[in-house]
């Protein structure tokens, strides 16, 4: 079995990246990101340490906003709302899961599209959805370019999708059917999920519980995108059963080693971008 790994993709990435970053520094400009973050989430604290990791190293100024469990709603929309209105701040990434009882719809909307650079307010949603994306959700962009990279053929494809989340089932949907792929997304109220991912080349698991997919759920020779993270005591899992699914699969991305990587890369491009476009040359440049 073929393994997905991330890292080469994530360093191309990067490398573009770093360039960009040198042209903006060169008129004065350094990218800046937030993160807002309400409570301890274990995935979501191990994602928001690679974006600084990451970050310092390219040079991007990822800074953290964050707030205690039980944080009312209007003091993070507050803190949301000046970020936005913020012109030293280029992007806005809201960590996920929140805590109850704050509620993410009304949190992402106060994101301004321009530094939305996760994709999950709904203007940015509505473009993916157009077949036009501007800012799309990183993991969902990274489990698409992770297939192309590793020359996965999309068109025509038929692909599952377990998960339906607005940051990765969903926008991952849209993405393979934009790329020409043919997508059933199956979620926790789609009866027997076998039957349906048996008949799959592609399937993408974003359900976040470790050893979630088998191999018996799978034909021989399909490709296996694996999105989850769950902190386990053994370590950093996904959601892939790896020793049933390694004995079916044509090819796997590994968790970690795999998306991981891809999507931290991803993001910071997205805050290049924010930082292009909120910064645009003057007429001299
Ligand atoms: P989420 O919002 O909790 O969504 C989980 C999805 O799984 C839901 O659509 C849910 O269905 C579905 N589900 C739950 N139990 C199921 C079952 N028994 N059978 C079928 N579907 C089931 O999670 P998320 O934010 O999408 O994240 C999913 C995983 O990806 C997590 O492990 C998370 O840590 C990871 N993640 C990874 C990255 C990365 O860069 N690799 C980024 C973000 C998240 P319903 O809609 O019906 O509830």
């Amino acid at each position: 079995m073929r393994l997905l790994h991330g890292r080469p993709l994530a360093e191309k990435v990067n490398a573009r990246s770093r360039e960009r970053i040198t042209a903006l520094a060169a008129r004065g400009v350094t990218a800046r990101l937030v993160v807002v973050s309400v409570g301890i989430d274990p995935a979501a604290s191990t994602y928001q340490e690679r974006l600084m990791r990451s970050g310092k190293s390219l040079g991007i100024d990822v800074q953290v906003a964050a707030f205690p469990r039980g944080t009312s709603e209007s003091e993070v929309v507050e803190r949301i709302v000046a970020l936005g209105a913020d012109q030293s701040v280029n992007g806005i990434l809201l960590l996920t899961p929140l805590p109850l009882p704050l509620s993410e719809s009304r949190l992402v909307d106060e994101i301004p599209p321009e530094k939305d650079v996760e994709g999950v307010h709904p203007y940015n949603v509505g473009l993916v959805r157009a077949g036009r994306p501007r800012f799309v959700p990183s993991t969902a962009d990274g489990i698409v370019e992770l297939l192309k990279f590793h020359e996965v053929p999309l068109r025509g494809a038929r692909a599952v999708v377990i998960g339906r989340s607005p940051v990765v089932g969903r926008p991952t949907a849209t993405l393979l059917t934009n790329e020409d792929a043919t997508v059933t997304v199956a979620h926790s109220q789609t009866p027997d999920i076998p039957s349906i991912t048996r008949a799959a080349a592609i399937v993408v698991v974003a359900v976040g519980r470790a050893g979630f997919l088998t191999g018996e759920m799978l034909t021989p020779g399909v490709t296996v995108i694996d999105a989850g993270i769950n902190v386990t005591p053994a370590g950093l899992v996904g959601d892939v059963d790896v020793d049933s699914v390694s004995a079916v699969a044509a090819a796997l991305s590994p968790v970690p080693g795999g998306l991981g990587a891809v999507t931290t890369a991803l993001l910071l491009r997205n805050v290049v971008r924010a930082a292009e476009e909120q910064n645009p040359p003057g007429p001299s440049a």
